[in-house]
């Protein structure tokens, strides 16, 4: 009950939850959709996670989708539109709207595979004998559970490590060379040796950059550096549309991977489908990102991630300490430890009880046991003291002797 006078305090003050397809908001046009289908809803301090529905979209991509709902347009036009406005946006040759970054990946090598031919195009995910190439390179250090979607075109994943297995495994087969962004620090070849090996072979390459924003500068880095393909997820850090994402680069390689997605029908992105209403979604969505204050985003993460820090740090055997991800999920992230002769609980008890509090919080795995991550940049703003006040208290509740603050 003692989290009560926390929302009392913030229900006085300017609206607590000003984005739309919150329970408020849905709650005052009369039906809260979530309540009545039993569904929890909660405050997301752990990141843009799939399975946690991944961000929440602005008003202005809202509006964007509401006036898409009410129009018939084709579906060509409008995604050769876009593409066109998001490469003029993103100084790229050009672009297409996919349903996420997975997809991107997908269509992106089917293009490669295929180019303008469009019986290729009928003829995947079965390459062998169409004179189609059949394999694609990742370093062993950028296996990632999505290069299946890689798979999904009929091409075979050739694992190499170091330069020298890299160079060697280049043959006649290789259709593209695939870089995880994510993991550039992990593999032996870089970022930008990576895309000189495969230039002076001539092989078509990918960059993995999905949860690469923020910095909004990425947006423009890769296709500059020179790789052919650049995949983004839509509904991560740019919060657009979760089944929205960008595949930017060389107009050949689009043009051609539009072949395979819809509305054509026999291809293997028939199901990867974008409506209309998520491609002006994405689109507005990348806009607004566009134009937003990043510096100033930034100063209010830190603020919060403080705020938190120095709620949690008075629970006796409490520590925490901020770390910044190098690529992916590059934002103020904050590591909460515990000593467990302090506080004898595992980070699986601690995040129950968040779970079962009201209201109800997700955080995200930590290295171990006996700890947990934070971030705050899926909060609205606001949530970060309810936050702060929910993990002292779960923390003090499972903790041996009184705290000091
Ligand atoms: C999230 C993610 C994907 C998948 O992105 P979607 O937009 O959900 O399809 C692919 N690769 C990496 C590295 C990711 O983080």
């Amino acid at each position: 009950m003692s989290v009560i006078p926390v929302l009392g305090a913030f229900a006085g003050s300017a609206k607590l939850l000003p984005l739309p397809g919150e329970a408020a908001d849905a709650t005052a046009g009369g039906k809260d959709y979530f309540k009545e289908l039993g569904i929890r809803t909660f405050i997301n301090a752990a990141g843009t996670y799939t399975f946690m529905t991944g961000s929440l979209m602005r008003d202005e991509v809202m509006s964007a989708i509401n006036y898409a709902s009410k129009e018939f347009v084709l579906l060509d036009e409008l995604e050769d539109k876009v593409g066109q406005r998001i490469a003029t946006l993103l100084r790229c040759e050009y672009a297409t709207v996919t349903s996420g970054a997975a997809a991107a990946m997908t269509l992106g090598a089917a293009g490669v595979l295929t180019g303008m031919d469009e019986k290729k195009v009928a003829q995947l995910p079965f390459l062998e004998g169409t004179g189609m190439k059949t394999e694609v390179i990742i370093q062993k250090e950028h296996d990632i559970a999505y290069a299946h979607a890689l798979k999904n075109t009929g091409l075979r994943i050739v694992y190499v490590t170091g330069r020298e297995e890299l160079e060697k495994a280049i043959s006649d087969k290789t259709a593209l060379m695939y870089f995880l962004n994510a993991n550039n620090f992990e593999g032996k070849v870089q970022v930008e040796e990576f895309l000189k090996i495969a230039q002076a072979h001539s092989i078509p390459t990918m960059i993995d950059c999905a949860a690469d924003v923020p910095p909004v500068e990425n947006l423009f880095k890769y296709t500059a550096m020179g790789y052919d393909l650049v995949c983004f997820s839509g509904g991560k850090g740019i919060r657009g549309p979760q089944s929205a994402g960008l595949l930017l680069g060389r107009k050949k390689y689009i043009e051609a991977a539009r072949l395979s997605a819809p509305p054509r029908g026999n291809t293997i992105g028939r199901g990867l489908k974008v409506n209309k209403e998520e491609i002006l979604g994405m689109l507005v969505a990348l806009e607004t990102y566009l134009a937003i204050d990043h510096a100033k985003e930034w100063k209010m993460w830190e603020a919060q991630i403080k705020l938190i820090s120095d709620a949690v740090k008075t629970v006796a055997g409490v520590e925490t300490e901020v770390v910044v991800p190098p690529v992916a999920n590059h934002i103020p992230t904050l590591h909460i430890s515990w000593d467990p002769k302090k506080v004898p609980a595992t980070a699986a008890d601690i995040r129950q009880k968040l779970r079962s509090g009201n209201p109800s919080i997700e955080v995200a795995d930590g290295a171990n046991q006996h700890t947990f991550n934070v971030t705050t940049w899926m909060l609205v703003p606001g949530q970060e003291k309810i936050v702060a006040t929910q993990l002292k208290k779960v923390l003090a509740e499972m903790a041996l002797s009184p705290t000091h603050g």
